[in-house]
């Protein structure tokens, strides 16, 4: 079930855990819209036609554009991929708390967005102010309340644990209060310090203690135990969705679904190879919009390669590794392979395994990308 990813590179300020490709440079949305426009045109055929059945916004900020810009996208969309945004599954649109209010959100509604993802991160506000985000607590609560009254019942919130100062108490306070709220998908990660970002220059120059990774395995602990103790499910390490609602563009990103990725820093997967366009706004709207080019580079996919991959995203997942799809998939020697991996694994507790698939235990997840590694070929 395909699906395409556009990528708004542009945000109000810097979060200082924040690398993720975007600009500050709010005065060139207008000619980023046009070079999409253009990248649009050139990657029509990337999909099969007719294929087309998630659309994510996401950024960046995707709201910081206006709705007259969101209903322009949209519309080149429809008109240069011939695909039908309002008979999506689902069409997903990030928007930060500090944008919006409800006509903002009736106008996203009837541009044909079905999803919200509030980037929340947290309900407290020494928290926001020491992440550096662009809200206050009051305008993460303003937003939830403005999603629900205007008529979005499918809403996912994103929350932030391991903050220093932030306690346990406090953390499962903020999953109450998400969960009193109605929200129907939470997804939540560990602040971690990434390279070329502010909080990795805060700890350098011993700002900022380093972070506890003990208080984050607690908090994940907790998360974990309390969205169950809601009838949340942990469909995948970071997200968590009462019945019926898991996100389904980011689901086929795991099942190694095509996808058509559009946008600055943007990737794109279409079975066999995987390219990602360049991570520059200037540079990539330039190349469009003069020469009608865009920029981007291209890997062809081994089978190494695409077995590691599914390793990496399925093992993440409550479906885990699916033993029939990667025997139809796989020569037989990673299969054998990985039945020998999967053993001092095992006996440590960390995975499980029946006839039909491997899965993390609670402990394993703490160490998924670890364990991922340890099965690749
Ligand atoms: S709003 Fe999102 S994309 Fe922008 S800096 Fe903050 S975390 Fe990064």
């Amino acid at each position: 079930m395909p699906g395409i990813y556009i990528h708004i590179p542009f945000c109000k300020q810097r979060c200082n855990y924040c690398n993720f490709h975007f600009s500050t440079q709010l005065q060139h949305t207008a000619s980023f819209i046009d070079a999409l426009k253009v990248e649009m045109a050139l990657q029509r055929h990337y999909l099969p036609p007719g294929s087309v059945k998630t659309l994510y916004v996401g950024g960046g900020t995707p709201s910081i554009l206006t709705p007259g810009q969101v209903r322009d996208i949209f519309s080149s969309l429809e008109a240069t991929l011939e695909v039908d945004i309002r008979n999506m599954e689902e069409v997903t649109f990030e928007v930060n708390p500090d944008d919006i209010s409800e006509a903002y959100l009736r106008e996203l509604k009837d541009a044909g967005v079905k999803r919200l993802s509030i980037g929340i991160q947290s309900f407290k506000e020494a928290d926001l102010r020491f992440m550096h985000r662009a809200h206050t607590m009051e305008q993460s609560q303003y937003a939830i309340e403005a999603a629900v009254s205007s008529g979005f019942d499918n809403v996912s919130i994103d929350l932030i644990y391991g903050i220093p100062g932030l306690s346990h108490e406090e953390w499962v306070a903020h999953i109450e209060k998400a969960v009193r709220f109605g929200i129907t998908h939470i997804s939540a990660y560990a602040l971690t310090v990434e390279p070329r970002t502010l909080l990795e220059q805060q700890v350098r120059h011993q700002k900022v203690p380093p972070l506890d990774e003990e208080q984050a395995a607690v908090q994940f602990e907790l998360l974990v135990r309390t969205l169950a103790a809601h009838g949340y499910e942990q469909y995948e390490i970071s997200n968590f969705a009462l019945p019926g609602h898991y996100a389904i563009h980011n689901t086929n990103y795991w099942k190694k679904e095509w996808y058509l990725g559009l946008g600055p820093s943007a990737h794109s997967f279409n079975g066999s190879s995987r390219q990602w366009n360049i991570a520059n706004n200037a540079l990539y709207s330039g190349s469009l919009l003069q020469r009608g080019k865009l920029q981007h580079e291209t890997e062809q996919l081994t089978e190494a390669d695409n077995w590691n991959e599914y390793v990496m995203t399925g093992i993440r997942t409550m479906w885990g590794l699916d033993l029939q799809y990667m025997n139809a998939h796989f020569r037989e020697s990673f299969l054998e392979q990985l039945m020998k991996d999967i053993v001092p694994l095992q006996e440590k507790g960390w995975l499980e395994s029946t006839s039909e698939r491997i899965v993390l235990t609670l402990e394993g997840k703490l160490y998924a990308d670890r364990i991922a590694g340890m099965l690749f070929v």
